[in-house]
C-alpha cells in the first residue's frame, strides 16, 4: 500500500546529512511510483512531485528535523493542499427544503450512503426526507424505503403509475417530494436517483432536469473508492454535465487505495465531504483531509480512533471493569464477555487496526492486518454465551463433561474452549496482582 512504499522511500533518505538535488531525487522517484500505484492521477503526480521537490531544495535551512523528517513533513503538507485543508462546509439553501441530490453510477453506494446522510443530519438536529427517484427499479425504491425504516427517517413513496416511466415521472416524483417535505416541515430532502453501469446521455439529462427542477443546494457524487481511476473518470464526466458541489467516498473499509481522493478532488475541484467507512448506517463520516493523509502515509489516524471510542464505549462501564478485574475478587466471563462487546461495537478488528501509525512501535503492521481473524471475537462470545451464567460467574465449577458441552453449543472445539478458561484465567489473575501490587495502584493516585 501507498503508506508502506513511502515509508521505504524515505527509509532511504535516513542517515543522509542534508537534503539535496542528488539523494532527493530517488526518494521521488519512489513517491512518485508509489503515489501512481495507489490510483493517484498522473496530472496530480507530476504537479505534486514538482511542489515537493521545490520545498525540499528550499528547506536546507537549519532546521530540527532530520532530512527523512523534513521530507515526510513537506509530502504530508502538500498532499493535504491538494485535498483542500479544511473539512468542507455542508451547504443548505436559504429556502427549506435545502435539496440533496446524489448522483453515481450504479452500486456506487447511493442508496446506502443517502441512508448514512439522513441518519447523520437527524443526529445534527435536522428532519431530513428521503425520496428515490429511481422510477425503473421499483425494487430500487424498495432499497430505500427499507433503509429509511432501519433509521426510522421520512420518506416519500410516491407512486408510479405510468406503464412506461421516463424522465417525466422522475421529475413528477421530486416535485411531489419537494412539496411533501415542505408540509411536513422537513428542511432538508435526499434525492436518491437512478443508478446506471455507465454513463450515456440519457442520465445526464435526466441528471440536469433533475438539478434544474430541484436547484439543489448539494450535488454530491457517490463514488466506489475501490474502482479507483474509474471512480475519478465518472467523477468528471459527472462534474462537467452538472458541476457537483463534493463527493462522498464510500467502501474506505475495503483495500481501497487512498489516491482516488486525490484524484477526485483535482479533477473535479470539488471537495471530497464525506467517507463511507462500512455497510451498516453509522459507518459515516465527515472528511478530514489530514487525517486521511495520515492514514496513506502511515501515520495512522489516532484522532479518529479516539472519537470512535469515545462515542461508541461507555466510559462507565470501563471503568467498573477496571475497578473489578484489579479487584480481590477479579472479573467474571460475564464482565469480559461486556468488554468484548463493548469492542466489538467500535467495528471491525481491522477497521481499528487500520488507524493505528504503521510507524515505529506498529511498523509491519499491515501484513498483520490482513491476517486478523475477525471470527475470533465471535467465537470467543459464542463461547462465552454457551456457558450457564453460574459458570459465567465462577469458571472453576466447568468440569471436563461441560467443557464438551459447550465446545458442542458453540460450534467450536474443546480446545478452543480449554483455551479460552486458560487465556481468561492468566488474565484475571495479572490483573488482580496488578491490584494488589504497586504498580497501578500507585499510578492511579498519582492521576487522580
Ligand atoms: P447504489 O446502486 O449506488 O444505490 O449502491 P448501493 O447503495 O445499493 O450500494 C451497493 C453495495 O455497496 C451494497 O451492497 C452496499 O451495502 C455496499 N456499500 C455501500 N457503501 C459501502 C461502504 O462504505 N462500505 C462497504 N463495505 N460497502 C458499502
Ligand atoms: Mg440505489
Amino acid at each position: 500500500n501507498l503508506s508502506d512504499k513511502l515509508q521505504r522511500s524515505f527509509k532511504n533518505l535516513r542517515g543522509q546529512g542534508s537534503i539535496t538535488d542528488e539523494n532527493i531525487s530517488e526518494a521521488l522517484r519512489e513517491i512518485r511510483l508509489a503515489l501512481l500505484e495507489s490510483d493517484v492521477n498522473l496530472d496530480v503526480v507530476t504537479e505534486l512531485i514538482e511542489h515537493i521537490r521545490t520545498r525540499a531544495l528550499g528547506s536546507q535551512v537549519a532546521t530540527a528535523l532530520s532530512p527523512t523528517e523534513q521530507i515526510v513533513k513537506i509530502v504530508h503538507d502538500e498532499l493535504v493542499n491538494v485535498l483542500g485543508r479544511d473539512t468542507a462546509r455542508f451547504q443548505k439553501s436559504s429556502q427549506p427544503p435545502s435539496v440533496i441530490l446524489m448522483a453515481g453510477l450504479q452500486g456506487s453506494g447511493k442508496t446506502t450512503t443517502s441512508g448514512k446522510l439522513a441518519q447523520w443530519l437527524k443526529k445534527a438536529g435536522h428532519r431530513p426526507m428521503l425520496v428515490s427517484v429511481d422510477v425503473y427499479r421499483p425494487a430500487a425504491r424498495e432499497q430505500l424505503a427499507i433503509v429509511a425504516r432501519s433509521i426510522n427517517a421520512s420518506l416519500y413513496e410516491g407512486k408510479v403509475t405510468e406503464a412506461n416511466p421516463g424522465t417525466d415521472a422522475v421529475l413528477r416524483l421530486a416535485r411531489e417530494a419537494k412539496r411533501e417535505a415542505a408540509s411536513y416541515g422537513c428542511d432538508i430532502l435526499i434525492v436518491d436517483t437512478a443508478g446506471r453501469n455507465h454513463i450515456d446521455d440519457a442520465l445526464m439529462a435526466e441528471m440536469a432536469a433533475l438539478k434544474k427542477l430541484l436547484n439543489p443546494s448539494e450535488i454530491l457524487f457517490i463514488a466506489d473508492a475501490m474502482t479507483g481511476q474509474d471512480a475519478v473518470n465518472s467523477a468528471k464526466a459527472f462534474n462537467d454535465h452538472l458541476a457537483i458541489t463534493g463527493a462522498v467516498l464510500t467502501k474506505m473499509d475495503g483495500d481501497a487505495r487512498g489516491g482516488a481522493a486525490l484524484s477526485i478532488r483535482h479533477v473535479t475541484g470539488a471537495p471530497i465531504k464525506f467517507l463511507g467507512t462500512g455497510e451498516k448506517p453509522d459507518a459515516f463520516e465527515p472528511f478530514h483531509p489530514d487525517r486521511i493523509v495520515s492514514r496513506i502515509m502511515g501515520h495512522g489516524d489516532i484522532a479518529t480512533l479516539i472519537e470512535r471510542a469515545e462515542e461508541k464505549l461507555d466510559r462507565g462501564k470501563a471503568e467498573q471493569f477496571a475497578k473489578k478485574a484489579l479487584s480481590g475478587d477479579g472479573f467474571s466471563l460475564e464482565d469480559f464477555r461486556d468488554q468484548l462487546r463493548q469492542i466489538k461495537k467500535m467495528g471491525s478488528m481491522k477497521s481499528i487496526l487500520k488507524m493505528l501509525p504503521s510507524v515505529g512501535p506498529f511498523a509491519g503492521m499491515s501484513q498483520a492486518i490482513d491476517n486478523v481473524d475477525e471470527g475470533q471475537f465471535t467465537r470467543v462470545e459464542s463461547i462465552i454465551n454457551s456457558m450457564t451464567q453460574k459458570e459465567r460467574l465462577d469458571h472453576e465449577i466447568i468440569n471436563g463433561n461441560r467443557r464438551k458441552r459447550i465446545a458442542k453449543g458453540s460450534g467450536t472445539t474443546v480446545q478452543d474452549v480449554n483455551n479460552l478458561l486458560r487465556q481468561y484465567a492468566q488474565m484475571r489473575k495479572m490483573f488482580k496482582t496488578m491490584g494488589s501490587g504497586g504498580g497501578l495502584k500507585a499510578q492511579q493516585r498519582m492521576m487522580s
